[in-house]
C-alpha cells in the first residue's frame, strides 16, 4: 500500500478530532481503512414516485413539490418537529421532519425535491416521518453505509468523498496489468471512485467485480503459499508407485475416486516436500482402502506406516479391517493403544525402533515420546484431531518429516474445503462403490411415535438394533426430549424386556467406549444418544435410526447420523421426527429424503443456512473477508484461485517488483488472522 494511503484519518483536512473518533468506533483508522469502507446498499434515486403513486409501507423515493410554510413544533426540550405538505399537484402527503433545522431552511415552497422513506396512511392523510431529503439534481444513486450514533450516512460519504479527492493519486494498482487484462477488470482507483459514488447501477457492479476478485485473489495467493510455506523437506520422499498392485488385490474394484485419491497421494510422496492432503468422503465412500494402499506404498519403498484413531475402539476396527486389506501384500499389521498390555507394549515398541513392525495401527498413545520409529514415512490421522502446533511437530520429531493424510467424512462442497482446509491439499471421493443398499428414509410427526416403536421392535426381534438420536442431554427445554430421561423411560416402558443403552457427550470417555463396545458386541439392542454417535464405530447390524426434534439438526448432520446404518447386509431406515411448522424447516428435512448423496446435501445445507455452519465448527482462523461472499462469490474464487496459481508458478515468493504490491496485501489481509489457526 502506497504510504500516504497509512494516514490517520483525523489529519484528513476537514475531519476533525470528533469526527475521527465515531470512525474508529467503526474500525476505521486510516485512509486506506476509510476507502475500503463500502457501502452496505445503495439508495437508487432514479427510479422516483409521484405523491399519487407511490407505494404504502415501503420505502420508496418520491419526486414532490413542497406546497405549504414549513411549520416549527417544539414538543420538548431538545425535540423540534418541522411538518410540511408535499403535492404532486393531484394529491398530497403530509411530512414531518425531526430535529433538523438545516433541512427546514434550506427547503423552498414550490420547489420539487426526493424524499427517500416509507410512507404511511395516516389519518385522513399519507404521511412520511424523516425521510432523507436530497435536490433533484446531483448524483441519483447514493450509498448507504453502516453507521453509528452521531455518523449517518451523509456524513460518512462526505468524508469518503473528501478523502477520495485529496488520495486518489495513492490509489495504485496491486494487480498486475495482465491479470487485469485477463479478467477483464477495471483499475483500482476506478473501482473505488464507483463503489463509493457510482453514477449508473452498472457502475456498481464494474467497481464490485474488481474489488471482490482481488479480495480472493490475494486471499488465495496467502493460502497457497501457506501450503508450501514452513514445510522442511520430509526424509521419507518415495520413488516407486506399487500402488496398482495393491488395489489389484482388494477384495472388490476400487471405484475410479478412490483410483484417483491414491494417485494424487502417491505423487505428493514422490516430492521433497512432506504430503499434507486431506482425503474428503462420504460414509462408506472407501476412504479405510485409500489409506490402506498408501501405507503399501511407504511400506514397499522401504519406510513405516501409522494409523491413528481417535479412541480405542475405533483403532481396534480399523486394525481387524487392515488386517483383511493387507492379506497377501506380505506386511503385517500391529495394534497399540493404552489398554494393550505391558508386556506386549514392550515388544512393539522396540519393534517399531528397529523397524521390524511396518504398519502399526493406534490412538494418540502412538505419539507419545516413548514410541520411537526406524524410518517413519506416513501417518493416516482422523479429522477429529486435526494436529495443532505441537502435535504436528511431535509427529514430524517420529520420523524425518513424515507424509501426513487426513481423513474426514464431512462433505464440505470443494471451494469451501478449499477455504476451510487451507493448508491441506484435497483429495474427494465422490463416488460411492457400488451395490449399496439405499437407506429408505421417513419423515413424520409425532402422532407416528408409537407406531415407530413397534416398528423398531420388530427389528430388534429379528435380532437387529437400531438408534435413537436426540438434542440434547438435559432436562431444561421442555420441548426436547432428553436423552437421559428418555432412555430410562424407554427401557422402563415401550422398551420393557429389551437392553436399551444410553450415550451422550458428557460421559466420561472410559464410560463412552464402554457403552459403544457393548452395542457393537450386540449386548445393547438399542441405543439412545445425542450427537455424539456422528462419528462413531461401524455396527453393521444396527439398521434404524430415529432423530428426534429432527428440525434442531443442520442437513449435514442429520446425514452424518444417518450415516451410522446401511452398513451391513440389511435394508436400514431412517426416521426423522419433526413437528415443525415452518416451511424451511420441512424444505430442510424433504431434502434428507430425496437424496443421500452427502455432496449434494452439504452444497443444499450451504445454500438454505449460508457458510456459517461450516466455518463455525473449528477455529479456522481465516481473515474476514471485506466485500467477497464464499457463498455467492464461488466462480470468482475458482478464477482467482486459477490467476493465484499463474503468479506464484513465476515468482513463489513474490519478490519480482511487479508484485511488491500483491505481497504486501497478502501480508496486510493474513496478518493476525490465520498465524494460529494454519499451525
Ligand atoms: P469410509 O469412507 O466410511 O471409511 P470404509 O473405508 O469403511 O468407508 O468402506 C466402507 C465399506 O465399503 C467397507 O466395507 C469396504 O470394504 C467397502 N468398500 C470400499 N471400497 C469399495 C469398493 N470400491 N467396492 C466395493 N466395496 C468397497
Ligand atoms: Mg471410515
Amino acid at each position: 500500500m502506497v504510504q500516504v494511503l497509512k494516514t490517520d484519518i483525523r489529519y484528513i483536512k476537514g475531519i476533525g478530532e470528533k469526527r475521527a473518533g465515531l470512525f474508529y468506533k467503526l474500525g476505521v483508522h486510516d485512509v486506506d481503512a476509510l476507502l475500503s469502507f463500502f457501502p452496505r446498499t445503495y439508495q437508487d434515486l432514479s427510479n422516483t414516485y409521484s405523491v399519487t403513486e407511490a407505494p404504502v409501507n415501503e420505502p420508496c423515493v418520491l419526486k414532490a413539490t413542497v406546497a405549504s410554510r414549513i411549520t416549527e413544533h417544539r414538543i420538548r426540550k431538545g425535540m423540534v418537529l418541522y411538518k410540511f405538505t408535499v403535492t404532486d399537484s393531484l394529491n398530497d402527503i403530509a411530512v414531518t421532519v425531526f430535529n433538523n433545522k438545516y433541512i427546514a431552511d434550506k427547503l423552498k415552497m414550490g420547489e420539487e425535491y426526493l424524499f427517500y422513506g416509507k410512507i404511511t396512511p395516516g389519518f385522513g392523510k399519507k404521511e412520511m416521518s424523516a425521510p432523507l431529503i436530497e435536490m433533484i439534481e446531483g448524483q441519483r444513486i447514493r450509498p448507504i453505509y453502516r453507521q453509528t450514533e452521531g455518523l449517518n450516512a451523509r456524513a460518512i460519504e462526505k468524508t469518503i468523498k473528501t478523502a477520495f479527492q485529496l488520495y486518489q493519486e495513492g490509489l495504485i494498482d496491486c494487480l498486475p496489468e495482465h491479470i487485469r487484462k485477463a479478467y477483464h477488470l477495471c483499475s483500482y482507483r476506478f473501482a473505488i471512485e464507483h463503489i463509493h459514488f457510482p453514477v449508473l447501477q452498472n457502475d456498481i457492479e464494474i467497481a464490485r467485480k474488481r474489488l471482490i476478485f482481488e479480495e480472493l485473489f490475494v486471499l488465495q495467493l496467502g493460502l497457497i503459499q501457506l501450503k508450501s510455506r514452513n514445510r522442511s523437506l520430509t526424509g521419507a520422499t518415495i520413488t516407486e508407485d506399487n500402488s496398482d498392485g495393491f488395489l489389484s488385490r482388494l477384495p472388490f474394484h476400487p471405484t475410479g475416486a478412490q483410483k484417483r485419491a491414491v494417485k494424487e497421494a502417491v505423487q505428493d510422496m514422490k516430492s521433497e516436500i512432506p504430503m499434507n492432503r486431506l482425503l474428503q468422503g462420504d460414509v462408506g465412500s472407501g476412504k479405510t482402502a485409500v489409506a490402506a494402499a498408501l501405507c503399501d506404498t511407504v511400506i514397499k519403498n522401504g519406510f513405516q506406516a501409522a494409523f491413528m484413531a481417535p479412541t480405542e475402539i475405533l483403532a481396534e476396527q480399523h486394525y481387524h479391517t487392515l488386517k483383511k486389506l493387507f492379506q497377501g501384500s506380505g506386511t503385517a499389521v500391529h495394534l497399540l493403544t493404552g489398554s494393550t498390555i505391558a508386556r506386549d507394549k514392550k515388544v512393539i515398541k522396540e519393534q517399531l525402533k528397529t523397524g521390524e513392525i511396518s504398519l502399526i495401527i493406534g490412538t494418540h498413545a502412538l505419539l507419545e515420546d516413548s514410541v520411537e520409529f526406524h524410518r517413519l514415512g506416513l501417518v493416516v490421522t482422523d479429522e477429529q484431531h486435526r494436529f495443532g502446533v505441537a502435535q504436528r511437530s511431535a509427529l514430524s520429531g517420529k520420523g524425518d518429516n513424515p507424509h501426513l493424510l487426513v481423513m474426514s467424512a464431512t462433505p464440505i462442497p470443494r471451494t469451501l474445503a478449499l477455504i476451510i482446509y487451507g493448508d491441506l491439499d484435497v483429495s474427494v471421493l465422490d463416488e460411492i462403490p457400488p451395490g449399496r443398499q439405499p437407506i429408505e428414509t421417513y419423515y413424520v410427526d409425532s402422532s407416528f411415535r408409537n407406531r415407530i416403536y413397534t416398528f423398531i421392535k420388530k427389528h430388534l426381534d429379528e435380532g437387529r438394533q437400531g438408534y435413537i438420536v436426540c438434542p440434547l442431554v438435559e432436562e431444561g427445554d421442555t420441548e426436547l426430549k432428553a436423552a437421559e430421561e428418555y432412555s430410562r423411560q424407554l427401557s422402563q416402558d415401550a422398551f420393557a424386556g429389551y437392553q436399551v443403552g444410553l450415550l451422550h457427550g458428557k460421559m466420561k470417555g472410559k464410560d463412552k467406549e464402554q457403552t459403544m463396545r457393548r452395542f457393537a458386541a450386540g449386548e445393547l439392542s438399542l441405543l439412545v444418544a445425542t450427537t455424539v454417535v456422528e462419528a462413531g464405530v461401524d455396527v453393521p447390524n444396527a439398521v434404524i435410526m430415529v432423530i428426534e426434534n429432527a428440525e434442531r439438526f443442520g442437513l449435514s448432520q442429520l446425514h452424518q447420523l444417518r450415516g451410522r446404518v446401511g452398513r451391513g447386509q440389511h435394508k436400514s431406515t431412517c426416521i426423522l421426527i419433526s413437528d415443525a411448522k415452518g416451511e424451511e424447516a420441512r424444505q430442510r428435512l424433504e431434502i434428507m429424503k430425496e437424496t443421500t448423496d452427502g455432496f449434494v446435501i452439504a452444497e443444499k445445507d450451504l445454500n438454505l443456512r449460508g457458510p456459517g455452519d461450516f466455518f463455525g465448527k473449528r477455529q479456522h482462523g481465516l481473515p474476514l473477508l471485506k466485500i467477497a461472499n464464499i457463498l455467492t462469490d464461488m466462480d470468482t474464487l475458482k478464477q482467482a484461485e486459477t490467476a493465484a496459481k499463474e503468479i506464484l508458478n513465476d515468482d513463489p515468493l513474490l519478490i519480482k517488483d511487479e508484485n511488491r504490491l500483491l505481497k504486501e496485501a497478502v501480508e496486510t489481509l493474513f496478518q493476525d488472522s490465520v498465524q494460529q489457526g494454519f499451525n
